[in-house]
Formats: C-alpha cells, sequence, structure tokens
C-alpha cells in the first residue's frame, strides 16, 4: 500500500512538472484534469514544517522599472520569496519582470488593473478589474493567481464578490511616505536613517506568520529590502511566499476570505479533551475564543497565552469555555 502511494506520488510529481513547464499536449486533456484533480489534496506537503519561522514580504503597486529588479536581486542572493501583488497597467509594460519574479519562486497576486477600490466598483466592474490581471499573469506564468490585495485594504461588504483570497497585512512599513520623490531635500544621512527606522520597525514586530506590506515601484523600498532581508535572515526567518507560508502552517487559503496573517488558532485540530482545567499555550498572544466549534465562527474575545481556563465540554478539535464572562469555543490544540 505504502509502495503503491509513493509510486502515485513519484507519477503525479512528474506529471506536475509537465503541467508547470505547460508541456501537456491538447490530446491529454483527460489525464491533466485527473492529476488536477488530485494534486488539490497533495498541494498540502510543504518543504517547509509548522515549527519553522515563516514570514511573508509582500509588494504593492508593481512592478516597477528598476526597483523590482533590484529587490528581486536581493531576494535571489538569499535564497528568498516574496509575493507581488501587482497591477494591470504595469503587468502590461513590465512582463518580463512578472516572469523572473515568478521563474525565482515569487507569488504573484492581483491588485486590480487600475489600482481601483473595491468597494467604488459594481459587481462588473470588479470582476473585470480582477480578471483582467488574472488573464495576463496567467498568460505570462502559466498559472493563475488565487491571491488579491484589495487596493487600500477595503474589502468590506464586497468580500463575497471576489471569488479570491484577500491578503492583508500586520505589519506595515509606510515605506511610501519615505519614497525619494516625498522626500526631496532629504540628505543620505537622513535617507539612511528613515531605512534603518524601518528596518528597526519591522524587526522589533516581526514573528512567524506575519505579513509584511511594502512597495515595490520606489528605489528607496528596495533599499530598504536590501538591509532587511539580511537581518530578517539573520533573526531565523525564512521568507517565502504567502500560499506557500499558509500551507506550511496548515492554514487553508478560502476565496471571499481575508487574511492579516496566519492564524495559528485557526490550524486544523483532532484533538478531544476532557471537561477540566487546562493552559492556554499558542504560538501567539492570543488563543480566539469563537461563537461556534468551527474556523468560521466568528471571533468573540481572546484569552492572553498562559492563562488558566476550564473546559465544560469538547467536540473533536475544539473546546467550550468561559472566560471574563465570554462563552465560547476554542481550538483544543492551544490547550494543555
Ligand atoms: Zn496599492
Amino acid at each position: 500500500m505504502k509502495k503503491a502511494t509513493s509510486i502515485i506520488a513519484l507519477f503525479l510529481a512528474v506529471l506536475m512538472i509537465f503541467t508547470s513547464c505547460g508541456e501537456i499536449k491538447k490530446d491529454d486533456t483527460e489525464t491533466e484534469t485527473t492529476v488536477t484533480e488530485t494534486t488539490t489534496e497533495t498541494t498540502t506537503a510543504s518543504k517547509y514544517s509548522p515549527d519553522d519561522k515563516l514570514i511573508a514580504l509582500t509588494f504593492d503597486d508593481g512592478p516597477g522599472a528598476g526597483s523590482t529588479n533590484k529587490i528581486l536581486d536581493v531576494l535571489s542572493k538569499y535564497d528568498s520569496a516574496a509575493t507581488f501583488f501587482v497591477v494591470g497597467y504595469s503587468v502590461d509594460e513590465h512582463p518580463e519582470t512578472v516572469k523572473r519574479a515568478f521563474d525565482l519562486g515569487c507569488e504573484i497576486g492581483n491588485h486590480t488593473k487600475d489600482h481601483k477600490y473595491f468597494t467604488k466598483l459594481s459587481p462588473s466592474e470588479l470582476d473585470y478589474q480582477l480578471g483582467y490581471v488574472n488573464d495576463a499573469v496567467e498568460k505570462i506564468t502559466g498559472v493563475r493567481p488565487t491571491l488579491c490585495r484589495s487596493p487600500g485594504g477595503f474589502y468590506k461588504g464586497v468580500l463575497d464578490q471576489i471569488g479570491m483570497s484577500d491578503i492583508l497585512w500586520d505589519i506595515d512599513t509606510n515605506d511610501w511616505k519615505k519614497k525619494d520623490a516625498a522626500n526631496k531635500n532629504r540628505t543620505a544621512e537622513k535617507r539612511n536613517a528613515d531605512i534603518a527606522a524601518i528596518v528597526n520597525h519591522v524587526m522589533n514586530q516581526a514573528s512567524k506568520g506575519d505579513i509584511i506590506l511594502m512597495h515595490d515601484i520606489y528605489d528607496f523600498s528596495a533599499d530598504v529590502v536590501e538591509e532587511l532581508v539580511p537581518r530578517l535572515i539573520d533573526a531565523g526567518f525564512k521568507l517565502v511566499t504567502v500560499s506557500e507560508m499558509f500551507n506550511a502552517y496548515g492554514n487553508k487559503l478560502k476565496p471571499n476570505h481575508v487574511y492579516f496573517s496566519v492564524d495559528f488558532n485557526a490550524a486544523v485540530s483532532t484533538v478531544k479533551l476532557d471537561p477540566g482545567d487546562y493552559t492556554v499555550t499558542t504560538k501567539g498572544s492570543y488563543l480566539n475564543i469563537r461563537s461556534a466549534p468551527d474556523t468560521e465562527g466568528t471571533v468573540i474575545g481572546g484569552i492572553p497565552n498562559g492563562t488558566k481556563v476550564t473546559v465544560s465540554e469538547s467536540v473533536e478539535g475544539w473546546a467550550k469555555v468561559t472566560f471574563n464572562s465570554i462563552i465560547g469555543w476554542v481550538n483544543a490544540d492551544f490547550l494543555k
């Protein structure tokens, strides 16, 4: 049985290579369909472990002319990857840069054709803005984006229409405020100090599962990246794409959902607990309390790490607790 599984895995791996090279011929369509369905389930295999300190650098508004390539040079030098949320008009201008990013192992996400706020678009305009970029990127890389970033982070009220995962951020570098065009009389010394301040700001906040927001259209931002990437690596982080990071931590990215970082509390658990006293031990600062024993349940509170709680009942993966007069469900994996 085990041997059969590994032969199938090998077979799939070989076919996947062909698929990614776009070398499957039309008359192989039937085989291709079968492979796609099966590989959806096997994509959970990651080369990283949940114990790895993964973090995701993300860049918006590009690709830029020289700045994106400079960022790619840095990523390549440190064997790292990032996610680029591109705008359609720049993809049309710099398709070779999109291709280079993809070939280096980076992920290409969608930031609309014209940097339009989702909330200001009609359903058909939203479809057009996202579809345009998905088509353009797929034509260049062979892979259709599944992630988007709503420009300005305005997703409320339209999330159920996007058909993609909206990836926001939990560490904001505010790099655009320090771009050279907005700081014309800045001395080289001050510019270096501004770079150092952003790098320190990120390093003070960075923890595994975070998503860092930057913009790849400014030379200033590229210079920040040159300092930041080695600092993150020195601190033990591995820089990976958003999809790789969520996959490695067992968080399934779903369409029509918004994400700010990896929610460690949302990992799938099968643990069932006996009623009694437990201590919250999460990788984050808080363990989310949800309204229902499901990751779809609304977050109605949080219990600080290290807090003692009493479990009154448990279903597979979830435990019912009372904390500060909030009664709800928490992931049973994080009660010890
Ligand atoms: Zn933007």
